[in-house]
């Protein structure tokens, strides 16, 4: 049977790292690192992430600011938010919640939040400081995995890594990050032949595709490690029953909410030919929020001058 790489315990002992960096700030400069958030429009998806995020400011002590536009707001409109957001001196972190409304320029206003600000990883800037491998903020998504892999104490110099998406929040920095550690990487994405074949060859599979249990045990090395950064939400019962094949548990979640969330990876297989493996949910997903709040933090200190 597969170990169980555990999200929730990697995420808690980051946070409980964080106390202490957020505490020495407090008493040597007299302020908490802060963090904006800019929420526009009413996505519940993303009202939902924000929330979560903010929450986690409050339990660590971080000041935390959401702005909130109408799904009307121009982008020029942001733009000057932000650009407020930079000038201010307590703010350490702009973080813009995406999907911004479809009118706005998505990529004029990332560009716009300062890079030292840019708590995300997601500015040219901080994207080509990790391509170069030049300290700088990290995607959080991929940051998360990159922590829950060396404190599982897998192995990653000289391994054999595939990365199935190539998103810029998640597959390609994701590819980088395991490319600096000396991994030999290989990204796959919609248009790969062989998909199956390409991912048999990995030790370490990260699967971030947003398609549900679509690894099955045919795409995995006996052994490997399985990362699943999927997030799907099923609300066909059908679906639910193909994929758990009568796994009754997770069916009467299934029935008790109408829906249930299943990752990229198939939740029955990995477990009998992975070595290791993250699940869905309780894997990949709490490490996002604690990532932020690490890159909120470096920021605050290299702004304060106390990295
Ligand atoms: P995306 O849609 O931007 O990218 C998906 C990638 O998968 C693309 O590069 C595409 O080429 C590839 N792909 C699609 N269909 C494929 C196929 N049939 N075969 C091979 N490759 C295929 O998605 P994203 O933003 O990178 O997110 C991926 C998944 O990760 C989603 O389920 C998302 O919800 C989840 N996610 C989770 C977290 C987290 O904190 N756990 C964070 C970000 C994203």
């Amino acid at each position: 049977m597969a170990q169980l790489l555990n999200g929730i315990e990697i995420r808690d002992q980051i946070k409980a790292e964080c106390r202490p960096r957020v505490a020495r700030l407090v008493e040597s400069y007299c302020r908490p690192p802060g963090l904006a958030v800019i929420l526009a429009g009413e996505n519940p998806a993303s009202q939902v992430y924000v929330q979560s995020k903010t929450r986690t400011c409050a339990e660590l002590g971080i000041y935390s600011q959401t702005i909130t536009p109408p799904a009307s707001v121009s982008t020029e409109e942001l733009l000057e938010i932000i650009e407020k957001l930079n000038q201010r001196p307590e703010i350490d972190g702009i973080l813009v919640q995406l999907p911004l409304p479809p009118h706005i320029d998505t990529a004029r206003v990332l560009l716009a939040v300062a890079p030292e600000k840019d708590v995300d990883g997601f500015h040219p800037c901080n994207i080509g400081n990790l391509v170069t491998g030049r300290p700088g903020p990290r995607p959080c998504t991929p940051a998360g995995i990159m922590e829950l892999l060396r404190r599982y104490g897998i192995p990653i110099a000289g391994r054999r890594a595939v990365v199935i998406g190539r998103s810029d929040i998640v597959g390609k920095p994701m590819a980088l990050l395991l490319l600096h550690e000396n991994a030999t990487v290989t990204i796959c994405h919609s248009k790969t032949p062989d998909l199956p074949g390409v991912c048999r060859e990995a030790d370490i599979l990260v699967a971030a595709i947003g398609r549900p249990a679509m690894v099955t045990a045919n795409f995995i090395k006996h052994g490997a490690t399985v990362i699943d950064v999927g997030i799907n939400r099923i609300e066909d019962r059908a679906l639910a029953e193909k994929i758990f094949r009568g796994d009754a548990a997770r069916m009467a979640q299934f029935d008790k909410a109408g829906r249930i969330l299943v990752g990229d990876v198939h939740p029955l297989d990995v477990r009998t030919v992975a070595g290791a493996y993250t699940p869905v949910p309780g894997g990949v997903g709490p490490l996002t929020i604690a990532m932020l709040m690490v890159n909120t933090i470096a920021s605050a200190e290299r702004r304060l001058g106390a990295a």
